[in-house]
């Protein structure tokens, strides 16, 4: 009995998913044909915070082979829960470096790197579970705060555009990490607050004086659910799509 109900659930919300996951295949489609650039360009991650890991299962059914989360409390466990499942799993929220040693475990990607401590402590964590050696190093993502103008990390997270170059020699340079690019999150504050197109413009410039020193540098991780054409459009290699794809998130306690 339950057994059918839960079936019945998993087939609705499959049916949901494959849906929503397709108006968003869609977007991203669009805005590269109207970019000119190559569908393959672009990476759909599709943040699954405050999901349960059945979603995650459905969606890897669906074809989708990328995640993010941003909280290690609730990562850890569901990716235990997904480690079979073809997937890359992308750690997006701000980091305390006392988690640093689970998220080394099933994260293949940091996109918040955004000061000196958190590189040490990554690195040692990433060392210490064979990051380098017997498995890759961990990908890292500088993330760039545009309403900061100088300094590093505070509340929200990320480092200020004139940080970049110097914590970028610091990931290159530190073993068992490895210097992926760069990430955004469109600021809700200041000057360029609603300005999505200016901010990703802005993003480009850094990521490209990024790869005059750092060519593998290449990723470009920006745009959300809500703005994910304008990233597209100014170069994002990387979308990162909770609402678009699973609906309202549950509220956090
Ligand atoms: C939650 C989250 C997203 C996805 O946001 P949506 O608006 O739900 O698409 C993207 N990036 C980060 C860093 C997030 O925390």
């Amino acid at each position: 009995m339950t057994e059918t109900t839960d079936e019945q659930h998993d087939e609705q919300r499959r049916a949901e998913l494959a849906r929503r996951l397709a108006q968003v295949e869609e977007r991203i489609a669009g805005a590269c044909a109207a970019a000119g650039r190559p569908r393959e360009d672009v990476t759909l991650i599709v943040v699954t915070k405050t999901h349960p890991a059945r979603d995650v299962r459905l969606l890897a059914e669906l074809g989708v082979r990328h995640v993010a989360e941003n909280r290690d409390q609730e990562a850890a466990p569901k990716a235990a829960a997904c480690a079979e499942l073809p997937l890359t799993w992308h750690f997006v929220g701000q980091l305390q470096t006392n988690k640093v040693r689970s998220v080394v475990t099933y994260a293949d990607m940091v996109h918040s790197v955004d000061r000196h401590r958190l590189v040490t402590a990554l690195s040692k964590a990433a060392v210490r579970a064979g990051r380098g050696s017997r498995l890759p190093e961990l990908g890292c993502l500088l993330q760039v705060a545009f309403d900061k103008e100088t300094g590093q990390g505070d509340g929200r997270g990320g480092l200020a555009p004139d940080a970049v170059p110097e914590l970028a020699d610091a990931v290159a340079e530190a073993p068992g990490l490895r210097c992926a690019g760069v990430m955004t999150v469109a600021p809700l504050e200041g000057p360029l607050a609603g300005k999505p197109k200016e901010v990703f413009a802005r993003l480009w410039d850094i990521s490209t004086r990024l790869r005059a020193t750092h060519p593998a540098a290449t990723m470009i991780s920006a745009g959300m659910s809500g703005d994910l054409e304008e990233a597209v459009t100014a170069g994002a290699t990387h979308v990162r799509v909770g609402t678009a794809v699973l609906g309202v998130r549950p509220r956090l306690r």
